[in-house]
C-alpha cells in the first residue's frame, strides 16, 4: 500500500517537473529571441522623443505590422512576449529585472465570444502562456501594479490590446530614471481572452506580504478606438454597493487638473454600476482580493452598454481592430488617446497617498 502511494507521489512529481520544464524551455526561447531582437528605425527614433504617446505609437505600428493574431498559447503570443522583453532590454532594464512566468492554459470561460472567424490563427498552440513582470524600484516597498494583457483575438489586436501594452511599455521606459514614491511593477499578462488566465495566475502566485504591499492596480485594456476616454474603479460588494472608489475619483481629479479628456461612466446603469465598468478585464482578480484599481478604457457608454463606437459598434474582436481601419475612420484618434492615457499614467505614478 505504502509503495503504491510512493509511486503515485513520484509520478506526480515527475509530471509536474516535466510540465514546468516545458514552461522553462518556452521562457528561455522567448528571452533568447528578445536579446537577438533588432529595433526598427522608427522605434529607435522614438526612444529620443519626450512627448507622450510617440513611443507608444511606434510600438503599436510594429505590433500592427508584425504581431497580429496573438491567440493565447500560440507561437504569435510568444513572439509578442519576446517583443515586449526586447523593448524593456533596449530601454534600460536588465535581464534580471524581467521575470517570465509560464503557466498552463486550462479550459476557461472566454472573456468574450471569440468564435467568430479568425483572420489570423497565431501558429502552433503550446497550451501554455506566460506573464512578463518588470520591477521599477521606488522610495517605498509599497507597490503599484500597471497591467496590460498582450494576447489577442485572431485580429491585429491593436485596440485590444496592443494599445494598452504600448502605453505600459512607454511608461516603463519613461519611469526608469524617475524617482517614484512607490515601487512599480509592470505586468504584461498572457491569456486574458481565454478567461483572464494570466492575471488570475499572477494574483494566485503572490505571497501575503506581496499582496499587502500592493496599494493600487492600474489596468489598461483597449484604449485605442472607443469614442470616449473612461476611467473605471470600485468594487461591487455582496449587497450590490460600490466600494473603494477613492482611487478612481482621485485619478479623475488629476486628469481634470491636467486638462485631459477622461470621463467617468454615466450614473444609473443597473448592470454596470457607476463608476465600475464591471469585471471585464484583468483588474478583476486584484479587485476580488480587495486591491483598489483604476481601469483605463476608451469606449462609448451613452446607450448603456460598452459598445466602443457610435458609428461602427465594437471594434475589439472584429476585423475592424486594425490600425489602418481605425486611422482611416478616425484620423488621429489612435495617436491622441495613447498620448492622453500615457500622460495621465505618468501623473498618477508620481502621486503620493494612494494608500
Ligand atoms: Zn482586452
Amino acid at each position: 500500500m505504502k509503495k503504491k502511494i510512493c509511486i503515485i507521489i513520484l509520478s506526480i512529481v515527475i509530471v509536474c517537473s516535466l510540465l514546468s520544464g516545458c514552461g522553462d524551455k518556452h521562457t528561455a526561447i522567448i528571452m533568447k529571441n528578445a536579446k537577438d531582437f533588432t529595433l526598427t528605425q522608427e522605434i529607435s527614433e522614438s526612444f529620443k522623443q519626450e512627448n507622450y504617446g510617440i513611443q507608444s505609437y511606434a510600438f503599436l505600428k510594429y505590433i500592427q505590422e508584425n504581431l497580429p493574431g496573438r491567440i493565447a498559447g500560440t507561437e504569435k503570443e510568444k513572439e509578442m512576449a519576446s517583443f515586449i522583453s526586447a523593448i524593456l532590454l533596449n530601454g534600460g532594464y536588465s535581464e534580471k529585472d524581467i521575470k517570465l512566468n509560464s503557466f498552463d492554459i486550462e479550459e476557461g470561460v472566454p472573456m468574450m465570444d471569440t468564435s467568430g472567424e479568425n483572420i489570423f490563427d497565431g501558429g502552433e498552440d503550446s497550451q501554455s502562456s506566460q506573464n512578463i513582470e518588470v520591477i521599477k524600484e521606488g522610495q517605498s516597498k509599497k507597490t503599484i501594479i500597471v497591467g496590460a494583457h498582450y494576447d489577442s483575438a485572431g485580429t491585429h489586436g491593436v485596440d485590444d490590446n496592443g494599445s494598452g501594452v504600448a502605453v505600459a511599455l512607454e511608461s516603463a521606459l519613461r519611469m526608469i530614471d524617475v524617482e517614484t514614491p512607490y515601487t512599480i511593477k509592470y505586468v504584461f499578462f498572457g491569456a486574458e481572452e481565454t478567461g483572464m488566465h494570466g492575471s488570475k495566475e499572477y494574483v494566485n502566485s503572490l505571497t501575503k506580504k506581496e499582496k499587502d504591499n500592493i496599494v493600487l492596480m492600474i489596468n489598461i485594456d483597449s484604449i485605442l478606438a472607443g469614442d470616449n476616454l473612461y476611467l473605471y474603479g470600485g468594487r461591487i460588494n455582496d449587497k450590490g454597493v460600490v466600494k473603494d472608489v477613492e482611487a478612481v475619483n482621485k485619478a479623475f481629479e488629476i486628469a481634470k487638473k491636467a486638462n485631459l479628456p477622461m470621463q467617468l461612466t454615466p450614473k444609473g446603469n443597473v448592470d454596470y454600476p457607476y463608476p465600475t465598468g464591471q469585471k471585464r478585464s484583468d483588474h478583476a482578480p486584484f479587485s476580488d482580493i480587495g486591491i483598489p484599481y483604476i481601469y483605463f478604457e476608451a469606449n462609448n457608454w451613452l446607450n448603456g452598454l460598452p459598445v466602443e463606437t457610435e458609428n461602427h459598434g465594437l471594434i475589439m474582436h472584429s476585423d475592424k481592430d486594425d490600425l489602418s481601419f481605425i486611422e482611416n475612420e478616425y484620423g488621429n484618434r489612435a495617436k491622441d488617446t495613447m498620448a492622453n492615457y500615457s500622460h495621465l499614467l505618468h501623473l498618477v505614478l508620481q502621486e503620493n497617498n494612494w494608500e
